[in-house]
């Protein structure tokens, strides 16, 4: 099956990202939210990243403008109707994406496929939720979306070997490096990465080391281009938190039990760099630790 028109639900830092990468590998895009803010918010970073990309000499200047042409924004899902994919890019919240899926699904013809992008949440049990559970499939972009080479490929229990390909192919077709898993909480990449986060957050609480120590030995001792606490205030104290709740609920294993301290945080509102405040403090100049 050939995809050539792709719909994209949720226009937040993920959405924004993924549409940038279909419309540079030549695909037709629509990208719908229902905050018409977050359209503005997606369009503007798209066009900035992209002549980012171009000042690095990673694209060409002139595939700026064609790209950005084949991106529409909109807040109907009825814009979603005759597409040949759609990935679910919204809030990870499971009840969000039952809603989204309830209203997308009669909309869409029937050999439409549908992905979602979540981080954690049993692609098997979202699917179950759809019409389509065989066309229904886990594509886990990593953010920044343009920057990062792979994207997990996750199949449902029921996911047909048609959907798993054509998967497989729309990764490669946008320069993207597919790495496999199985429905399990967190894939892979979170599996190994949060837990390493987690025993950042323990190192600290235990006094092991502080903000800055830790993230220095990584960096310095384990080649890491950033240090875990900085990396946690990337990716939101908040993201991080529930990924290691999903972890411990789904696997019922004491070892990924979330670092109280981490708990504290998220409950101060300390959520990193989006809410200015984490492991550093990023209101002035430049970070400080915050212990
Ligand atoms: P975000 O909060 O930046 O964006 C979510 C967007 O979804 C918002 O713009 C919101 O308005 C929109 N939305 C909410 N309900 C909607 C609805 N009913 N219809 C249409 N749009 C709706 O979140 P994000 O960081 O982009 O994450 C999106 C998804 O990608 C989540 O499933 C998340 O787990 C996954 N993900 C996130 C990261 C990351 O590092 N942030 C990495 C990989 C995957």
């Amino acid at each position: 099956m050939s995809i050539e028109r792709v719909g994209v639900v949720g226009a937040g830092q993920m959405g924004t990202g993924i549409a940038h990468v279909l419309a540079l590998a030549g695909i037709d895009v629509v990208l719908e939210d229902i905050d018409p803010d977050a359209l503005d918010r997606a369009l503007r970073t798209i066009s900035r990243n992209m002549q980012r990309q171009a000042g690095r000499g990673l694209i060409r200047d002139e595939a700026i403008e064609p790209a950005l042409a084949r991106i529409r924004a909109v807040r109907e899902v009825d814009a979603l109707r005759g597409r040949d994919l759609v990935i679910e890019a919204a809030t990870e919240d499971e009840s969000v994406k039952r809603k989204i899926f309830e209203e997308l699904c009669p909309r869409l013809d029937p050999q439409t496929m549908i992905a979602t992008n979540t981080s954690s949440i049993s692609i098997t049990r979202l699917a179950a939720s759809t019409d389509r559970p065989e066309k229904f499939i886990g594509l886990h972009f990593m953010n920044p979306a343009p920057m990062m080479q792979c994207v997990e490929v996750i199949r449902g229990i029921a996911t047909d070997d048609n959907t798993f390909q054509a998967a497989l192919d729309i990764v490669r077709r946008v320069g993207k490096t597919p790495a496999y898993a199985e429905d399990f909480p967190a894939f892979i990449v979170n599996r190994i990465l949060m837990p390493m986060i987690n025993e950042a957050v323990y190192t600290l609480y235990e006094g092991v080391g502080n903000v800055e120590a830790i993230d220095t030995a990584m960096r310095l001792g384990a080649n890491h281009p950033m240090g875990p606490l900085q990396l946690a205030d990337f990716i939101g104290l908040d993201t991080c938190l529930s990924v290691m709740q999903v972890l411990y609920e789904g696997l019922a294993d004491s070892k990924y039990r979330p670092c109280p301290l981490l708990v504290k945080y998220v409950e101060a509102g300390w959520l990193g760099q989006k809410t200015g405040r984490g492991f550093y403090d990023y209101r002035g100049e430049k970070p400080v630790p915050t212990r």
